[in-house]
C-alpha cells in the first residue's frame, strides 16, 4: 500500500454509509472491509480520532489523519425541560446552527433532527418557516446531530444504548434534502452504525409528492404527512405547497407509498390543532372521507403558540370531539401530549423565540461573549 502516493481531496468521513466508504476505501487501494471498522468505530464507539481506530493499519491511520476529516457540530446551547426534553442548538458549519431535539418516553427514545437550515416551504403556522433558509444539510450534518446526541447521553445516563426512534420533524422540509437524508438514513439504519428497524425512521413531508415517490423506491422506512386540513381551502392558507400538489394528488402518492406488498407500514399523518380554522366537526368528517381508504393514524398536536403566529391552540372540547369523530370512523388517532414546551422544543416551535429578535440576537450574543461562538455564527434567523 503507498497511501502517500494517492491523491484524495479531504473529505468528511461522518456522512458516508458503507457503500461510498467502500468506494472511498478502494480509492486509496484499501480493502473493503475497512469501511466498518471505520463505521463501527465512529458511530457504535463514539471514537472520531483515526489514531484511536486501533484495528487500522498504523500508516493507514496517520494517513486517515492528515487526509480525511470527521467534522462534528459543535453544542451552542442546551436546555433541558420540566419533562425530560432536551433541546440542542448545535453549530453545524461556521454560518449556521440547527436545533435537535431528545424526546424520553417511557418506551422509547426519540430524537427529532433537522434537515435544513430555516425552510422554504412557509407554512403559516410554523415558527421556522419564519426564519427563512439558509441551505441543506450535508448527510454528515443531519447524521452528526445522532452522533452527538447519542454519545453524549450515553455518558450522561451511564446507557449503552440510547435513541431507539429517529423523526426526521426538526427544521426544514426533509424530502426537499433529498439525497442527504437518504445517506443519513442509510447510516441510521446500517447494523454497522446505528442499525436502527424500518419502523424506527419517520421521514415526515409537507407533501412534495414526487419526492414521495421516489422515497418509496430508495428506502423502506415510515412515513409521516403534515396534512393539517381536510380540504384544499384550509390547507392552501396553512401548507402553501399545497397549491403546487393539493389533497388528492397528496393522497395518491400515500396510497403508491404502501403498495409495495412488502412495507407493511401505515401512514402516519399529522395535523395541528388551529382554533376555528382546521377542528371543526365538519373538518373531522371531511378528514375521515380523504383518508379512510389508507392504512393510516392520526395524530392531533395540540399548536404550540409562539410570538406573533396569528394562530390559537384549540380548546381541549374541540380536539376531544375532532378525535372522537376519526375513532368513531375507526382511525387510530393519537392527541399528541405536547413536549418540552417550557424551552420552545414542542412541534412547530424550533426556532422558538424568532420572532423577538432582539432577544435571539441577546442570546447569541451571550454564547459569543462567552467564546463559545469562536467565529460569529450567523444563525439564518438571527
Ligand atoms: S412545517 Fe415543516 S415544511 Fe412547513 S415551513 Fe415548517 S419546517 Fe418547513
Amino acid at each position: 500500500m503507498k497511501l502517500t502516493q494517492q491523491k484524495t481531496t479531504v473529505q468528511n468521513l461522518m456522512g458516508m454509509p458503507c457503500q461510498d466508504l467502500e468506494q472511498y476505501f478502494s480509492v486509496i487501494r484499501e480493502k473493503p472491509f475497512r469501511a466498518t471498522q471505520v463505521m463501527k468505530w465512529t458511530h457504535q464507539q463514539g471514537i472520531t480520532d483515526y489514531e484511536h481506530m486501533t484495528n487500522l493499519s498504523k500508516s493507514l491511520r496517520d494517513w486517515l489523519s492528515e487526509n480525511a476529516q470527521m467534522q462534528l457540530p459543535e453544542m451552542l446551547s442546551e436546555e433541558v425541560s420540566t419533562d425530560g426534553t432536551r433541546k440542542w442548538l448545535l453549530r453545524v458549519d461556521n454560518k449556521n446552527a440547527v436545533e435537535t431535539v431528545y424526546i424520553p418516553e417511557d418506551d422509547r427514545a426519540t430524537l427529532c433532527v433537522s434537515s435544513q437550515v430555516g425552510c422554504v416551504l412557509d407554512c403559516t403556522f410554523c415558527a421556522t418557516a419564519r426564519q427563512g433558509f439558509a441551505g441543506n444539510l450535508s448527510s454528515a450534518q443531519i447524521i452528526a446531530q445522532l452522533w452527538f446526541a447519542e454519545h453524549r447521553l450515553r455518558k450522561q445516563l451511564n446507557k449503552t444504548r440510547v435513541i431507539s426512534n429517529v423523526v426526521f420533524m426538526g427544521m426544514g422540509e426533509p424530502l426537499a434534502n433529498f439525497d442527504n437524508v437518504v445517506k443519513a438514513i442509510q447510516i441510521m439504519m446500517d447494523d454497522n452504525a446505528y442499525g436502527l428497524g424500518k419502523r424506527k425512521v419517520t421521514v415526515s413531508t409537507s407533501g412534495l409528492v414526487p419526492k414521495i415517490d421516489k422515497l418509496r423506491e430508495a428506502l423502506d422506512v415510515s412515513l409521516a404527512v403534515s396534512l393539517h386540513a381536510p380540504n384544499d381551502e384550509v390547507r392552501n392558507q396553512l401548507v402553501p405547497l399545497n397549491r403546487r400538489y393539493p389533497i388528492s394528488e397528496l393522497i395518491s402518492a400515500c396510497h403508491r407509498f404502501l403498495e409495495d406488498k412488502h412495507r407493511k407500514h401505515s401512514i402516519t399523518f399529522e395535523y395541528v390543532m388551529l382554533d376555528q380554522v382546521n377542528d371543526q366537526p365538519e373538518h373531522a368528517k371531511q378528514l375521515v372521507k380523504v383518508i379512510q381508504a389508507l392504512p393510516s393514524k392520526v395524530n392531533l398536536i395540540p399548536f404550540n403558540s409562539f410570538p406573533n403566529s396569528g394562530y390559537q391552540r384549540s380548546s381541549d372540547k374541540a380536539i376531544e370531539k375532532f378525535r372522537d369523530i376519526l375513532q368513531a370512523a375507526g382511525i387510530t388517532t393519537i392527541t399528541r401530549r405536547p413536549r418540552g414546551e417550557d424551552i420552545a422544543a414542542a412541534c412547530g416551535q424550533l426556532a422558538g423565540d424568532i420572532q423577538d429578535q432582539a432577544k435571539r440576537k441577546r442570546h447569541y450574543e451571550k454564547l459569543y461573549e462567552a467564546d463559545l461562538l469562536k467565529h460569529k455564527v450567523e444563525v439564518a434567523c438571527a
